[in-house]
């Protein structure tokens, strides 16, 4: 039983909508594929245990602080008599481990993260914190490959990885353990859900100002500019239809989370739109779907 779904951090959101709109600096365009590629496995692996009997309970996506140190699972299922953490990865393409160093390295040598240190340092925060809210069932956690381009040389045999051949019957070898919930399993998954942390994406980001982002309607599927719009509807050169009103609370959207401290006015929402030529209908949109805040002049929305 699903308890807490996975939703794109606004980081990825930020990232995803910078790139689109300007040249983001090597690290940063990195990270930005790093978090689009993580999330995208992510939810493949959302869609697998969806499928689980509903005799447990499934947290995505967990961000916890003990001792001050922060730790994030990606996936946590509660059965009866034990806690699987679980750490989703989608590399694609061919890596090896070495034995010696304990890590995981591309064929060209470039260390990676590693996966199984990460589980590790999750289950040693984990438990203790556990304990602390009186919480003692036992820990198994795992790594999870889920890109079926993954290949591991030289793999670890004594180590919790699952990998993506193996995922469907590590699904039936959950499927396959007897629990049954009660009331203190949900005061338990209710406690993890209630500590998650969502921290603030902005200190991470490239320095980016309003007047350096290319500015223009967005298509919701493609991303891609819209080149002109007349009446309520639009299609994008990938298809995709949507109607004016929709587009516009969409830019809004997209203007707040890029520029929190700009107050959205019909004017900015003209100006960052470019293809919308009626101020009219985005003021009929603003006054509509958000909270009108001071006097005719000095009008904005929130
Ligand atoms: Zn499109």
């Amino acid at each position: 039983m699903l308890l807490k779904p996975r939703v794109e951090s606004d980081e990825l959101k930020i990232l995803r909508f910078l790139n689109n709109r300007m040249i983001l600096p090597v690290k940063d365009k990195k990270r930005y594929i790093y978090l689009e590629k993580g999330y995208r496995g992510e939810m493949f692996f959302d869609q697998l245990t969806a499928d689980l009997q509903p005799k447990f309970y499934i947290i995505n996506d967990l961000c916890l602080e003990f001792n001050n140190s922060v730790f994030q699972i990606d996936t946590t299922i509660i059965a009866q008599d034990k806690i699987f953490p679980i750490e989703v990865k989608n590399y694609e393409g061919d890596f090896y481990y070495d034995n010696d160093s304990k890590g995981f390295f591309t064929l060209a040598k470039d260390e990676i993260k590693n996966a199984l240190d990460q589980l590790k340092r999750s289950k040693s925060l984990l438990n203790p914190l556990l304990k602390k809210h009186g919480f003692y069932l036992p820990l198994e956690g795992y790594v999870t490959f889920v890109n079926p381009e993954f290949t591991l040389y030289q793999a670890p045999l004594n180590e919790p990885i699952v990998y993506p051949t193996q995922l469907n019957k590590f699904m039936e070898k959950l499927n396959k353990i007897p629990s049954k919930l009660n009331e203190r399993h949900k005061k338990l998954a209710e406690l993890l859900i209630s500590m998650h942390q969502t921290d603030s994406p902005y200190k991470r980001l490239p320095p980016y100002e309003y007047h350096q982002v290319e500015k223009g309607l967005t298509c919701a599927k493609c991303q891609s500019f819209v080149p002109s719009v007349s009446g309520k509807y639009f299609t994008c050169i990938c298809g995709y239809k949507e109607d004016v009103e929709t587009a516009i609370i969409r830019s809004v959207r997209e203007i707040q989370l890029l520029f929190p401290n700009l107050k959205i006015t019909t004017n900015l929402v003209y100006e960052w739109c470019m293809v919308i030529h009626s101020k009219k209908v985005i003021r009929e949109v603003l006054k509509k779907n958000f909270v009108v805040v001071g006097d005719r002049h000095l009008r904005y929305y929130i």
